[in-house]
C-alpha cells in the first residue's frame, strides 16, 4: 500500500487537513499526532476500518480502542447516561491527556470496544488533529501507532518505522509534548476508578472529583487468570528487544547499584546527573532527576532507541510514583515485563 506523508503544523493548511480527513471518511487508516503519543486512527463507527487498525498493529481483538472527538459536545452522540463528573473533567482537563470510560450507545460497534458495553472517550490537545477529526465528521478510534508490543511512537519518524506501507497516511504534527499515553478513568463505577496512569496525574483527578480508587493492575503484577479492568493492561507492552531491569529509589544509590552490576556495553536509562558514570555503556538520559515532564517525553524514545543497538541488557532508573512518576514507572515496569 502507498502511504501518503503530510507535514502539517498549522490548522491554516486547510488543503492537507481536508485530504487527511478524507482518508478517515473513506474508511482508511491515518496516523495522527496527539500531545500524548501518535495514534493510528480510523472511523470508529466503521467496523471494517476498525478491523484494519487491529490488523496493521497486530493488536489482539479484545484490546479496546479509544474514540477521539474534537470537544465534549460530541459525547452524547456516542455515550449513554453521561454523568456530571464527565463534563466537570472535560471542562477542566480537555483538550488533554485524559480518557473517560462511559456507557456506549449502540452506534459504537463492539469491534471498537473489544466487546465491552463501555467506550473510552478523549479529546486530544493537538489543534491539527482536532481539525482533521472535525473535518472528517466521525469519531476517530485510535490506539497508539506502534506495532503491538513495541514502544509507543512520539515522533512521526517512529510511526514510519512501524507503519510505512501498511497504512494510507501519516500526519507529521511534530514531536509529542507529553510523551506517555492518556490517563484512563472509569466513570461507570462509584467512586470513579483509575484504570491506567498517564499524562494527567492522579492527584489532579482527586483534586477535581474527591475519591478516586486505583485498579490493582496499575500497581501490582496480575496473577494468572486475574483480569485487569482495562484490558490493555494485561499485555506486555512497550518492550525493547533487550532485558530491562528497573530501579526505584534515591538516584545516587540506584546509579551506584547499576555501576556495580552492569557489564561494559550494557544499556542504561538514567537521570542526566548520572550519565558520566557510564562512559563504557550505551546511555539514554531520561532528563534531570527532578524533571518528570521531560522524563515522560523521553521514556519511549529511550526504549525504542535501544532496538537500534546490540544491547542485550538495560538498567533503568525510575522516578517515585507521585505526579507523572506513576505513569513513567508504569511504562518502564511494563517494558521490564
Ligand atoms: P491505547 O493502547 O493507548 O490505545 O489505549 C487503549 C487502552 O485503553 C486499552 O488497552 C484499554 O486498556 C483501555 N480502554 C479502552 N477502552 C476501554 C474500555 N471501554 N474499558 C476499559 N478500558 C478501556
Ligand atoms: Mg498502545
Amino acid at each position: 500500500m502507498e502511504t501518503k506523508w503530510f507535514t502539517l503544523r498549522t490548522v491554516e493548511d486547510k488543503e492537507s487537513i481536508a485530504q487527511a480527513a478524507d482518508i478517515l471518511r473513506r474508511g482508511g487508516l491515518l496516523a495522527i499526532p496527539t500531545e500524548t503519543v501518535y495514534g493510528l486512527g480510523a472511523d470508529g463507527l466503521d467496523e471494517t476500518a476498525v478491523l484494519h487498525i487491529f490488523e496493521a498493529k497486530g493488536r489482539p481483538q479484545d484490546n479496546p480502542l479509544i474514540l477521539h472527538i474534537p470537544d465534549a459536545s460530541w459525547l452524547t452522540r456516542y455515550c449513554e447516561d453521561v454523568p456530571d463528573a464527565a463534563y466537570k473533567l472535560a471542562e477542566r482537563f480537555w483538550p488533554g491527556p485524559l480518557t473517560m470510560i462511559l456507557k456506549k450507545k449502540p452506534c459504537v460497534p463492539l469491534r471498537t470496544t473489544g466487546g465491552l458495553e463501555t467506550v473510552g472517550m478523549r479529546c486530544p490537545d493537538h489543534a491539527v488533529t482536532r481539525a482533521i477529526i472535525e473535518a472528517s465528521g466521525v469519531p476517530v478510534a485510535a490506539p497508539s501507532a506502534n506495532t503491538s508490543g513495541r514502544p509507543s511512537c512520539t515522533t512521526a519518524e517512529h510511526v514510519r518505522e512501524d507503519m510505512w506501507g501498511k497504512i494510507d497516511g501519516i500526519v507529521d504534527g511534530g514531536p509529542c509534548q507529553v510523551g506517555v499515553e492518556s490517563t484512563i478513568i472509569d466513570l461507570t463505577v462509584t467512586p470513579p476508578q483509575l484504570l491506567r496512569p498517564g499524562g494527567l496525574p492522579l492527584e489532579s483527578l482527586r483534586d477535581a472529583l474527591g475519591e478516586v480508587t486505583v485498579d490493582k493492575a496499575v500497581t501490582q503484577k496480575m496473577g494468572d487468570g486475574e483480569k485487569p479492568r482495562a484490558p490493555g493492561m494485561k499485555y506486555r507492552h512497550y518492550a525493547p528487544h533487550a532485558k530491562v531491569t528497573v530501579l526505584t529509589g534515591d538516584g545516587a544509590e540506584t546509579a551506584a547499584y547499576i555501576r556495580a552490576h552492569i557489564t561494559p556495553g550494557g544499556g542504561v536509562i538514567c537521570f542526566d546527573e548520572y550519565v558520566k558514570l557510564f562512559p563504557d555503556c550505551v546511555t539514554h538520559p531520561l532528563g534531570a532527576e527532578g524533571d518528570k515532564a521531560e522524563q515522560a517525553r523521553r521514556v519511549f524514545d529511550a526504549l525504542r532507541e535501544f532496538d537500534h543497538t546490540d544491547v542485550t541488557e538495560i538498567f533503568a532508573q525510575c522516578p517515585d510514583d507521585t505526579g507523572l512518576g506513576l505513569a513513567i514507572g508504569n511504562r518502564l515496569k511494563k517494558a521490564a515485563g
